[in-house]
């Protein structure tokens, strides 16, 4: 390959005609379509008879015709043919207009304009990484400015990476030993990404070795840690060691960060910066029921599995049946003797045959060598996960929503294709689970799962039960219901998720006028932008208050957004001299008051949903995102100076 090659033409071909035939039997067709005209610079296989018929999620066909892919797959093995025999050289990038007609081809809509820079930023057609870092200092400022990282998942190790490129002195804190953080501790069985793993992952890495549409959570772990030491962020990295406090002198401009280490010594370290980076979804949550303690067999989190238990023949609790649960239950039905699952409320999932497929060597081949193919698999994935999803969210004033049946006639349509696909996986012989597992809220009012019918036909086995009767109290060898029934079990496991609204928790964070941050929010946590807090200078977080995804998207794209605004900040400050900024406060409450109100209008929020982990103790969501995602990621291009006192 020349060392100039863009990345993302693909290793060159030089495989044989029926190894290419064999391989474009698996591929995406739309979406080698625009890989032909890469190829050839003509757009006309894209302005033909030969087209998708629409999009879905995971639906990556477009719903093409078995004759019209296979004419496809015959036009693309000339056109392949021609190009390897002529050196795999792809031709001259596609014009503006082009890019955006391929883009509204693949996804048969018209992608709007507004879209089109932050799809092309993301999808990197010109290989050029443009969130890459650029700072407007010299090396001698930069390495005045060491910063304090807290946290080593995807976004801390974001921040390394991009602290990296800066050229700014960085540290990571990470109470673990090793990388990944959700995707290092979920050990569960069954545990794997919803979001599929072409999207979910970082936009400058390569993308061509799933295994799995949405890989399990082994491969995940390895991925950040191939990522990690790729990019050399191990050497930066004190593992083990947890941080304990933050406080801000402002005298100094420095934050001296407390922390302790696995074998109970304590350090302190100062920085120019700290940037939290220790996720929403990261200190489990355990429910307060009576006897909980009482109970004599193991019982843990998900998020802490025990695996010395063996479950083979035990009878087993599953508390919980939230996202996580439901990725346990079919995961272990078949080793346990019995398995009891108890369910607070239903889940609406979203049916998708890809959950467990693998990815064959077709695919992998056509990611591997076929020029922007990737690229192009990508935008597939993302795009039905974009703003559409915020739109079916909304709740229509003018819709009847009183029964808690559905907030628009979107929202009632999506409960009936939900609905159909449960009842088609259930069948007539379970009236009385399928009364149990059809949810009694809007579609997508809480966490949509995915499913390809492993959780509902699990359900339907005679050795597992389903129980939504709430629980009374635990005892020794039982989990006792409200309705008196003991469940007798061995083994409990609490898939009863994380303390979401208790952003930063247990860390004590004490900024400029010695206010405590967890006082400061209480209930309601907020930052301007999700990343930065008035009265708490040179702060900045990632998967901050108001920044999750429920409407679609990946948090990686996310942490990506807000990566690229600190490192605006770290040189806004840098280039000022100054060193304090912090958002002015009617900037930040004038933030929040919006977010407040955006949400409102938007399924989450309605009032028929009464359990769920976006909702604070009060009702109110402090968690969730309500902006589009091109709104957040314009907002996040650089920091304007107006919004913030620097000093
Ligand atoms: C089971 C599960 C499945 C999920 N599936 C999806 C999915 O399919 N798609 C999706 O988009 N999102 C999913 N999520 C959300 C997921 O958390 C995010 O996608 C993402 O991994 C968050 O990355 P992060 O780095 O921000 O936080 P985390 O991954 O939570 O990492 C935070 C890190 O900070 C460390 N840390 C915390 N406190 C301290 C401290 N005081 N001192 C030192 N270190 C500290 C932690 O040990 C951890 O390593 C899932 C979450 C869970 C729990």
């Amino acid at each position: 390959m020349t060392p100039d090659r863009n990345p993302h033409a693909g290793l060159p071909i030089t495989d044989d005609d029926a190894t290419i035939a064999a391989a474009l039997e698996d591929v995406s067709i739309p979406t080698l379509m625009l890989s032909m005209v890469h190829m050839t610079g003509d757009p006309s296989i894209i302005r033909g008879e030969l087209k998708p018929q629409g999009l879905f999620l995971n639906e990556v066909q477009g719903y093409m015709g078995e004759e019209d892919k296979a004419e496809v797959r015959r036009l693309a093995l000339e056109v392949i043919r021609a190009y390897r025999d002529g050196g795999s050289v792809p031709a001259d990038p596609p014009s503006p207009e082009l890019i955006r007609e391929m883009m509204s081809f693949l996804v048969c809509e018209d992608v709007p304009e507004e879209y089109v820079p932050m799809l092309l930023e993301e999808m990197e057609l010109d290989g050029v990484d443009a969130r890459e870092v650029d700072l407007s200092v010299g090396a001698e400022e930069r390495a005045a400015f060491p910063v304090v990282v807290i946290g080593c998942g995807q976004s801390g190790l974001l921040a390394g990476i991009r602290l990296q490129e800066a050229g700014i002195p960085y540290t990571i804190i990470e109470k673990n030993a090793g990388v990944g953080g959700t995707w290092y501790e979920n050990t569960y069985p069954g545990c794997r990404v919803d979001v599929g793993n072409h999207f979910y992952c970082y936009s400058f890495e390569p993308s061509d070795h799933w295994s799995q549409y949405f890989a399990q959570q082994p491969e995940l772990a390895r991925y950040f840690d191939d990522v990690m030491h790729r990019h050399g962020v191990d050497q930066h990295v004190r593992w083990e060691t947890e941080v304990t406090s933050a406080v801000w002198d402002d005298g100094a401009g420095t934050w001296t960060v407390r922390v302790r280490a696995a074998d109970g010594t304590e350090d302190a370290l100062t920085a120019r910066a700290v940037i939290s980076a220790v996720g929403q979804l990261n200190r489990p949550s355990l429910p307060d029921i009576p006897g909980r303690d009482d109970f004599a067999g193991p019982a843990f989190h998900s998020a802490q599995w025990d695996h010395s238990v063996d479950l083979t023949g035990k009878r087993v609790a599953l508390i919980g049946a939230g996202a996580s649960g439901f990725q346990i239950a079919p995961a272990i039905a078949e080793e346990v003797e019995h398995l009891t699952v108890f369910q607070r409320t239903a889940q609406w999932m979203f049916p998708n045959p890809n959950y467990h497929e693998v990815v064959g060597p077709g695919v992998q081949w056509a990611l591997r060598h076929l020029p922007f193919y990737g690229r192009w698999y990508r935008f597939l994935l993302f795009w039905p996960a974009c703003d559409g999803g915020l739109a079916a969210a909304r709740i229509d004033p003018a819709y009847d929503s009183s029964d808690g049946r559905a907030v628009s006639e979107t929202n009632e349509f999506t409960r009936q294709m939900f609905t159909d696909w449960i009842v088609s996986q259930i069948g007539e012989d379970h009236p009385d689970l399928l009364a149990k597992v059809i949810p009694d809220y809007p579609a997508t009012g809480k966490r949509t799962l995915q499913d390809n019918g492993s959780w509902l036909q699990t359900l339907t086995r005679a050795d597992v039960d389903l129980v939504r009767t709430g629980i009374d109290h635990i005892e020794a060898d039982a989990v006792v219901t409200e309705d008196g029934i003991r469940h007798e079990v061995d083994v409990i496991v609490f898939a009863t998720g994380f303390q979401a609204n208790r952003f930063l928790f247990p860390i004590e964070v004490v900024g400029r006028a010695g206010e405590v941050l967890a006082e400061r929010w209480g209930d309601r946590p907020s930052a301007y932008l999700g990343i930065t807090v008035p009265g708490f200078p040179n702060l900045f977080c990632m998967y901050g208050p108001g920044t999750n995804l429920a409407h679609g998207g990946s948090l990686i794209f996310h942490s990506e957004c807000q990566m690229r605004y600190i490192t605006g900040c770290l040189d806004l400050l840098l280039s000022s001299g100054a060193t304090a900024m912090e958002p002015r406060q009617e900037v930040h409450d004038d933030y929040y008051r919006r977010v407040q109100e955006e949400l409102k209008g938007l399924v989450w929020s309605h009032p028929s949903i009464q359990h769920s982990w976006f909702k604070n103790p009060d009702g109110d969501i402090h968690v969730l995102s309500p902006w589009r995602l091109v709104d957040y990621w314009t907002w996040t291009q650089r920091p304007d100076p107006e919004d913030f006192v620097v000093r």
